[in-house]
């Protein structure tokens, strides 16, 4: 049993202008398969062959974490995003986001702060750990899964996330991340 591709929840021209469609082409259709082709050539006939994506990242090291986890986010970061129109933040995240940072403008800057510092490849998140929401990044291909986080969102700072709309203008991509995000999805993960 393979790891599936999952399909894009939206069509490749549904994130611009903040995100291309040359962008998700490539960042989609190379990179995140990339990810997926090579985890799936590495567990072929392996004992995690019949495992879930999920169980692969929380059980495995080296290569085959680094492959496991980045299919993982990649994923979870395509449904992080969703068409502008669609942008609101329901009402029970908005009382948790001011709960635990005051206000969502500062959960806004704190996560754009730790998007804009993380220093090389990484992933910036919102998290709940230890019945608290909370501002992380993760190295490479490193994800919150795999340390009792539960994640709620994140960005990939990765520069082939932005590079091709952004060049080397990563503050640019994150303000404009702000105004493509599915708080739904991010509520769901939140409530559930
Ligand atoms: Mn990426």
């Amino acid at each position: 049993m393979a790891v599936s591709m999952p399909p894009l929840p939206y069509d490749k021209k549904a994130l611009s202008p903040y995100i291309s469609e040359q962008t998700l082409e490539f960042h989609y259709g190379k990179h995140h398969k990339g990810y997926v082709d090579k985890l799936n050539a590495q567990i072929q006939g392996q004992s995690f062959d019949k495992a879930s994506l999920e169980e692969i990242v929380k059980n495995s090291q080296g290569g085959l974490f680094n492959l496991s986890a980045q299919a993982w986010n990649h994923e979870f970061y395509w449904n992080c995003l969703s068409a502008p129109s669609q942008n609101f933040i329901p009402k029970e995240l908005q009382d948790a986001l001011e709960k635990d940072f005051g206000s969502v403008e500062t959960f806004q800057s704190q996560f754009t702060k730790e998007a804009l510092a993380h220093f090389g490849s990484g992933w910036a998140w919102l998290v709940r750990q230890d019945s608290k929401l909370q501002v992380i990044s993760t190295h490479d291909a490193d994800t919150p899964l795999a340390h009792g986080a539960v994640p709620l969102m994140t960005c990939d700072v990765w520069e082939h996330a932005y590079y091709l709309d952004y060049q080397n203008n990563r503050a640019k991509y994150v303000e404009n991340f702000w105004k493509i995000i599915n708080w739904n999805f991010i509520y769901k993960n939140y409530s559930s």
